[in-house]
């Protein structure tokens, strides 16, 4: 079986591969790598967008951590922190978005919307 990796997206923090052999995602981001079947990544990503960003940067329970938004793992006493630069570029990693910043989502707006 082939198990050459696809690069996906690429930013200064880390990759995204896809592996054709495994159908299987690996996510190299600072000094974790992740590994996804295409569910459990599916999954991971409509995690990672609902995250409320601003919520995390403005909570008064984070305001003294240098890195505010916490991402849980399946493992229940490990949960990843991230500053916003790092949330915004895994979430860019994630979605397939080489260029910085493009996707946020409603949450992350820092001012009321109101959709009529
Ligand atoms: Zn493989």
């Amino acid at each position: 079986m082939n198990h050459e990796l696809q690069l996906i997206t690429k930013n200064q923090f880390g990759e995204l591969n896809y592996c054709n052999g495994c159908d299987c995602y690996s996510l190299v981001f600072s000094n974790f790598i992740f590994k996804f079947t295409v569910d459990e990544f599916e999954t991971f990503q409509n995690y990672i967008n609902d995250i409320p960003m601003s919520f995390w940067n403005n909570s008064e329970m984070m305001k003294n951590k240098k890195r505010r938004i916490p991402i849980h793992t399946k493992q229940k006493n490990l949960t990843l922190v991230f500053n916003g630069e790092e949330f915004t570029k895994l979430k860019a990693l994630v979605n397939g978005v080489t260029k910085k910043d493009e996707f946020l989502s409603l949450l992350d707006i820092d001012y009321p919307l109101h959709l009529n």
